[in-house]
């Protein structure tokens, strides 16, 4: 079989057994077969720089932390109501990173869990029901955060309000006033507010980083309406806006909530939620909590190892001078080609806005056909996303930028 008709095989065998509801990427799929580092292979041998998956933070299949995960598979997986070591150490070096008021954590499977728990813990330790999201937000799959996740299209879940967050912020309290006419809404509509839930890097609004600070009066409002404040870090967390470990951090607060996930096992899947004590213990006089995966050992073991390779080979800090350089670049892009009018984003999270979605559509597809794999987001889907590994070199980036130029150059139409 040549390999054209094994890929049209495999995609025949896909549309009979795998539901309609997964879309796949690009107008040509990728039938991928392999991974290293930023780069992702296909069947037929070509490679493309990954530069949209956010999930191998440390780069794919990293031998460090294939090895941790290898090795504690072979000696113990089990879940946490067992005493020992791993989920002890994991939650250890987790609060580390954190401010101190942030004292607790729970261990789950993916950001969607932790984002659903963070909700239930809010409205159960607030006694409020009212929840404020952006209006491209994104937080999980579940049933209560899918009407948290207007960016879906569908109807947003009851007592849920919505604040259009503007792509240029005019000042660092402009947030805050939309935080506090959300607020008046839920007070005119007789709901108590529970929490205000946003991603700290704004990735499916787009990637909006600028004031940074403009969160620090949003988290003033919501506690002084009795409310929680969840910093959703499951895209900026880990270090990729450069500037610390976590999203919140650009905006010097310290949330009663950080939710993560999709990087914290470098494609692994783990998950947490860390809180303060307070509010552990005040939601454990009501409820339980258990996960049988959630914080298994091979899991917590993939967190240990990637929070070992962001440490040992200064990722954070790659995130900001990489970053800064793949910033320049692009802002060089956007300078020459009229179809790019913007550019947001901070470290290794950049987001270019572009003209119309249409247009986002054929650079994303232009440049998966150049080698290189990049996404859309925002209103319209009219912003492109650009989240590559943070262990990717300015060599790498010259790359990204050339095929990026050249694709714009060479296609007409644009
Ligand atoms: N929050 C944000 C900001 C996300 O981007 C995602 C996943 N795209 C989630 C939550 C949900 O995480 P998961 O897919 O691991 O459930």
């Amino acid at each position: 079989m040549s390999a054209t008709e094994n890929h049209e095989a495999l995609l025949a065998r896909r549309d009979r057994v795998l539901s309609p509801s997964y879309r796949l990427f690009y107008e040509e799929p990728l039938h991928v077969v392999r991974a290293e580092g930023v780069w992702i292979y296909d069947a037929g041998g070509r490679r493309y720089l990954d530069a949209y998956n956010n999930v191998p933070v440390a780069g794919h299949c990293h031998p460090y932390i294939v090895g941790a995960i290898a090795r504690q598979a072979a000696i113990l997986n089990t879940h946490t109501r067992y005493l020992s070591e791993r989920p002890v150490e994991l939650a250890e070096r987790l609060l580390a990173t954190m401010p101190s008021a942030m004292g607790s954590v729970i261990l789950t499977n993916s950001g969607s869990e932790a984002n659903d728990l963070a909700i239930r813990i809010s409205r159960t330790v607030t006694g409020g029901t009212g929840v404020i999201v952006t209006d491209c937000a994104y937080h999980g799959t579940s049933d209560l955060l899918q009407g948290m996740s207007p960016v879906t299209g569908l109807p947003t879940g009851p007592d849920v309000f919505t604040i259009a967050v503007p792509l240029a912020m005019r000042d660092v309290g402009e947030f805050a006033t939309l935080v506090e006419d959300a607020l008046d809404r839920m007070r005119d509509a007789g709901v108590k507010p529970a929490a205000l839930l946003v991603d700290t890097i704004f990735g499916s609004d787009g990637a909006i980083a600028e004031p940074a600070g403009f969160l620090k009066g949003a988290v003033e409002a919501i506690h002084g309406a009795g409310g929680l404040f969840i910093a959703d870090e499951v895209q900026p967390g880990f270090g990729r806006t450069g500037a610390g470990m976590w999203g919140f951090q650009r905006h010097d607060v310290t949330p009663d909530f950080a939710t993560m996930g999709k990087p914290m096992g470098n494609g692994h899947p783990v998950a947490s939620l860390v809180t303060t004590r307070e509010i552990a213990e005040a939601f454990t006089r009501h409820q339980r909590y258990f996960n049988t995966f959630g914080g298994n050992t091979v899991s917590c073991a993939a967190a240990l190892a990637t929070m070992d390779v962001i440490e040992r080979e200064g990722l954070i800090e790659n995130a900001a001078q990489t970053g800064t350089y793949l910033g320049q670049g692009l802002q060089s892009l956007v300078d020459r080609y009229e179809i790019l009018t913007g550019l947001r984003g901070a470290g290794l999270f950049r987001g270019v806005q572009t003209v119309s979605g249409d247009i986002a559509t054929r650079i994303v597809n232009g440049l998966r056909r150049a080698g290189v794999l990049i996404g859309s987001a925002g209103r319209g889907n009219a912003a492109l996303k650009v989240r590559p590994p943070l262990s990717i070199t300015r060599t790498e980036v010259d790359f990204l930028l050339e095929s990026f130029d050249r694709i714009l150059r060479d296609e007409p139409g644009y």
